[in-house]
């Protein structure tokens, strides 16, 4: 694909970057410079790491670079010549890699910027003065070929636009989105740990985080009462058998949770002797199916000291559930459904294991325990139309009320080219043409996306855009033919005769964890009362206002609010301030006055200060706001 405009500016940027570089530190090599969707990168190569003082420096330098306005020159070479011009500027670490890289019969170009030389196809821009507005904005690590086997190097990320406003935009957003940033705002408010000692991607919700959580379950749980549906709860693990059954198992194998043993201590175990003989034989026994499979993978006979991942599931024959699916399926299947029964609507909040790889791992988005927001519709053929309408319209309500009302959704339709697909052709049509249908009811826009539906059905997914303009995948609502046929499922239609139920496996929100991560950086912390861990705050002047503000505090307690009393000694603008940075809605401030009217004087975080009220006027007004979950006013 040719590159847009912006591409061209920032992958030539990414030329004037590796240029730059390679006058500061000739030593370096280097490995790809692509254009990503917000700017670009190169991944370099270099003995030492680099520093934000280093990044000013090559800043620097790079507009030297382009000051020299130097042109942008290709040349087309046989793939001789190209190996050799590699090796003369001494790159071939990573470029003799990339050029074998590029199939036989394509082309193969160099373009030359100045001194600087390197293997690539465009395009650019014609001159370096062509860039005019750019910035580098940070250092991470990024394997080789993005392989953790390989080597970490060094990627340098940048950002270039076409104007110096469009980059003082970004780069505004850029600094909104980290005073957002859900891992600065969990810590500062509170909200959720994560602690080395119990495991990197695992999530502890604080009792402040866990309001939250709570309350965004209640309101879930009232909708799809609302709509039908049946909670249920099931248990965490689940039978290797069962996931074999359902096709997770070894299909998800390599994304199957499981814990980390060093074999190592085991053997030291099994050799010191155990006081407990149960444990005794069942560690022989892990041991012994270890050993198997750590030979089985590396080829070798003795097991080695390396740490192995074994697999949990045959440490005793059960697997910590991926999906709550083959579950649910057990409850559909443990009695006989008649198609009156239809459809049948399973919700729970199920929590799931993921072996995610530690460098993906991103606060509460990227996750190896996760609560899913799952249920699972078991349904007739037809019935899937308006089935995928109710989901749809399910999460719009829930969008809607968290005032998320900017989203798109893609719809994932089958590649009419490929055999993958399981399921009847027909069925396909049918299926697509719901999902179609579904996604028109919304009323926001949609796209069609042939070749990204699962091989077992069609699918929409949610793609939210926050109020600083970042777009957030949610979950998505997946047409199934494939597990009720590997279950077997049945239901006996109006004909008197076995039929095979269609099923539909939807997380809207994917998972609270995610979900509660994004909703954190929408509002920035600034919750709506109904979901604030801490929706009011009275803040005494003085002692001498003290039992009334103990007064107050019990009766907003006994209305359902969650209040507390600052009763700190501090000056009453240290409590204010306090109340601030903690995001707490509803200030209300106690003196003399306030007193003998049995008022408040409320500051509001969202409409500012709104002077004296009486108290149970300001109750009433906080328990409507807080039971219609109102979104908080816009100053
Ligand atoms: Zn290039
Ligand atoms: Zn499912």
């Amino acid at each position: 694909m040719p590159m847009t405009p912006l591409e061209e500016l920032r992958h030539s940027c990414s030329h004037v970057l590796a240029t730059a570089v390679l006058r500061l530190f000739p030593e370096a090599k280097l490995d790809i410079g692509p254009p990503t969707e917000t700017g670009f990168y190169y991944d370099i190569d270099i003995d030492r790491k680099l520093t934000t003082e280093d990044l000013a420096r090559i800043e620097a330098e790079m507009k030297k670079v382009i000051d020299e306005n130097q042109p942008f020159l290709r040349k087309e070479v046989s793939r001789e010549e190209a190996a050799e011009i590699i090796r003369k500027i001494g790159q071939e670490r990573y470029k003799l890699g990339r050029l074998a890289d590029i199939p036989a019969g394509e082309a193969i170009s160099f373009y030359q910027n100045g001194e600087f030389i390197d293997l690539c196809a465009g395009t650019h821009v014609r001159y370096t003065s062509k860039i005019k507005a750019y910035k580098l904005l940070s250092i991470a690590g990024a394997y080789h070929r993005g392989d953790e086997h390989n080597k970490q190097l060094q990627r340098i990320y940048g950002t270039a636009f076409a104007t110096r406003e469009e980059l003082a935009q970004h780069l505004e957003r850029l600094e909104q989105a980290k005073q957002r940033d859900h891992r600065k705002l969990g810590k500062d408010l509170k909200l959720f740990v994560i602690d080395d000692d119990v495991g990197q991607g695992l999530i502890l919700w604080t009792p402040a985080g866990s309001i939250i959580r709570q309350e965004l379950q209640n309101f879930i749980s009232e909708e799809l009462r609302k709509q039908g549906y049946s909670q249920v709860f099931t248990p965490h693990i689940g039978k290797l058998e069962l996931y074999k059954t359902s096709g997770h198992f070894p299909y998800y194998k390599e994304s199957q949770f499981s814990p980390v043993i060093e074999n190592e201590s085991l053997a030291r175990i099994l050799k010191e002797g155990c006081s407990c003989g149960e444990m005794m034989a069942r560690l022989e026994a892990v041991s012994g199916r270890l050993a198997e499979q750590v030979n089985q993978r590396t080829g070798k006979t003795t097991i080695g000291p390396e740490r192995v991942k074994p697999d949990a599931q045959l440490l005793d024959g059960f697997l910590l559930k991926p999906m709550n699916c083959p579950h649910h399926i057990k409850i559909f299947s443990s009695q006989p459904r008649s198609y009156r029964d239809l459809p049948v609507r399973l919700a729970e909040f199920g929590t799931v294991y993921r072996w995610e790889q530690s460098g993906e791992l991103n606060g509460m988005t990227r996750v190896r325990g996760f609560t899913q927001d799952d249920a699972h519709l078991f349904c007739t053929e037809e019935q899937v139309g308006p089935e995928m309408i109710g989901c749809l319209a399910l999460v719009k309500v829930i969008l809607t009320t968290l005032g998320m009302t900017d989203y798109r959704v893609r719809v994932g339709l089958r590649d009419p080219d490929s055999a993958k697909y399981t399921g009847d052709p027909e069925n396909w049509d049918k299926a697509e043409a719901a999902c179609r249908e579904a996604a028109k009811t919304l009323g926001v826009p949609f796209t069609e996306e042939p070749g990204e539906a699962a091989f077992y059905g069609p699918k929409i997914d949610f793609v939210v855009r926050d109020v600083i303009g970042r777009e957030w995948q949610l979950g998505t609502v997946q047409v199934d033919y494939n597990l009720p046929a590997r279950f077997d499922l049945s239901y006996i239609g109006a004909d008197n005769q076995p039929h095979r139920p269609v099923m539909i496996h939807r997380a809207p929100f994917g998972s609270m964890e995610r979900f509660c991560g994004v909703l954190i950086e929408h509002f920035g912390g600034d919750f709506p009362a109904w979901l604030a861990p801490e929706q009011a705050r009275l803040v005494p002047i003085s002692d001498k206002v003290n039992a009334y503000a103990e007064e107050l505090l019990a009766l907003a307690k006994a209305a359902g609010v969650r209040v507390t009393l600052d009763s700190h000694s501090d000056k009453l603008g240290a409590k204010i301030r306090r109340a601030e940075l903690e995001k707490v809605p509803y200030t209300l401030v106690l003196g003399g006055k306030e007193a003998e009217t049995r008022s408040v004087s409320v500051r509001s975080r969202s409409r500012g200060d709104e002077g004296a009220m009486p108290f149970d006027a300001f109750l009433e007004r906080l328990t409507a706001e807080a039971k219609t979950r109102a979104l908080p006013a816009k100053r």
